[in-house]
């Protein structure tokens, strides 16, 4: 596997970043997480536009193009052959001393990763996921926004763990007004009485890119789409529930805190939206 960093092309054993680098010191980088689809990589300016937005939320200033990031990505499927699959790109703030000041790390560092990955066992695809809501809440966006894709994960971690407490595999996070945020890596879609809806950013989400897919795909389907607050309640009370996220793809919710959402299966919306996902990863994208 060739792994890029800084600038090259290296084996994964040499590719190694410094103890000292402030994105493992302090969780202080940022990263995108990209899929790949039969040599289409999926919304590759939109992921790179969220990554220009994260830099600036962080004030860490990259010194690339979007387009030598991008060729960067292009370059790194190519070598490993990746048609299909998953690309983990990092921007760290890079070598600094043992303080906390990023202004003391002179020079942020890249890297790409192009591999696999399986977020949730393929057999919850179409029989759907049974999921909790668990205690942790998503932070605050006045402590550090949601919508900054960091390197700081542990919120969405101690949920993780909770839900694997719980014996689920993902879970829904509310945030400090106990409105539903998101999943640990995930957006969250209710469907009720013939609307698709979704929390607002504000509310604690990730501006997913899947996320803004399903917009498209609803406006395509036929089916209305909004934002608005919602409660465990009306999870509890939908039709029906969805997940969505580059890793995750499009997945089916039948549970929630052990309440059967609709019926109990994967609903006739969820079909649809899957159908036409299926469809756009292939031809929307870029080509390597
Ligand atoms: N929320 C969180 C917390 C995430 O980490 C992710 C990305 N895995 C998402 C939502 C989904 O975003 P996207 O569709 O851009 O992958």
């Amino acid at each position: 596997m060739k792994i890029y960093l800084d600038g090259k092309l290296v084996d994964r054993a040499d590719a190694t970043i410094s103890v000292f680098d402030h994105g493992l010191l302090y969780g202080d980088g940022i990263f995108e997480g990209i899929r790949i689809y039969g040599g289409n990589i999926f919304r590759l300016d939109e992921h790179l536009e969220r990554l220009e937005y994260s830099a600036k939320a962080l004030l860490l200033k990259m010194p690339w193009s979007r387009k030598e990031i991008a060729d960067a990505t292009i370059e790194t499927c190519r070598a490993n052959n990746l048609q299909d699959g998953y690309i983990r790109l990092v921007v760290t703030r890079g070598v600094g001393d043992l303080g906390l000041s990023p202004w003391l790390c002179p020079k942020p560092s890249i890297f790409i990763i192009a591999d696999k990955i399986a977020l949730y066992p393929a057999e919850h695809y179409t029989k759907g996921l049974e999921i909790v809501t668990v205690a942790t809440r998503r932070m605050n966006p006045a402590a550090l926004p949601p919508a900054v894709k960091s390197l700081n994960y542990l919120n969405n971690i101690l949920a993780k763990i909770e839900a694997r407490q719980a014996g689920a595999l993902e879970a829904i996070m509310l945030n400090d007004q106990g409105y539903v945020a998101e999943c640990t890596g995930d957006n969250i879609f209710i469907v009720h009485k013939g609307e698709i809806i979704t929390p607002a950013a504000s509310q604690g989400a990730l501006k997913g890119i899947t996320r803004d897919a399903i917009f498209d795909i609803a406006k395509e389907i036929g089916v209305p789409i909004r934002e608005a607050n919602m409660t465990r309640y009306d999870v509890w009370c939908a039709d029906e529930v969805f997940l969505t996220g580059t890793g995750a793809e499009v997945i089916p919710v039948v549970k929630l805190d052990g309440r059967e959402i609709g019926d109990g299966k994967p609903g006739a919306v969820f079909a649809k939206v899957r159908e036409s996902f299926r469809r756009r990863v292939l031809t929307e994208g870029t080509r390597i």
